[in-house]
């Protein structure tokens, strides 16, 4: 089946959902094949925490899963204490479950990109900061206990 359309494709061909796009460095620092699996056209990332698609490429002809990369995909285990949260300065989930190490782990993330010392786009598998899931913990790890 020859791919006709290349970047057509921006939906994950196993669940569905949308993709976030994600740059080509991304893929080559993530993936921990031989990156002869590389080629020159758009990628996508699966969010999706109960898909095991992690890239898919824009013409529907790969998929790569976690297994496939260099690092486990914190989308993929946002509910473990052992995932990784940011791929820079080393938090884990586990370090943003309580309220006032959270703060302190926000503190330290915020200081370093100011410091320009992140390396989101080839540390991170979403391709970008995880300042946003941080704050998203942050705020679970503070809402009162219903
Ligand atoms: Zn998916």
């Amino acid at each position: 089946m020859a791919s006709i359309m290349p970047g057509n494709l921006s939906r994950c061909p196993q669940c569905g959902e949308a993709g976030k796009s994600v740059n080509g460095a991304t893929i080559k620092c993530m993936l921990r094949v031989p990156l002869t699996a590389y080629r020159e056209v758009d990628y996508w990332f699966c969010r999706t925490a109960q898909c095991p698609v992690v890239y898919f490429s824009g013409d529907g002809a790969q998929t790569f899963a976690e297994a496939d990369l260099r690092e486990p995909v914190f989308q993929k285990h946002a509910d473990q204490a052992e995932t990784p949260i940011c791929y820079c300065f080393g938090f884990l989930v586990g370090d943003v479950q309580q309220p006032e190490q959270a703060d302190r782990v926000l503190a330290v993330i915020q200081e370093g990109v100011r410091a320009g010392q992140c390396a989101c786009d080839w540390r991170n598998p979403q391709g970008d900061c995880c300042l946003g899931n941080v704050r998203v913990m942050v705020k679970r790890a503070s809402a009162p206990v219903r």
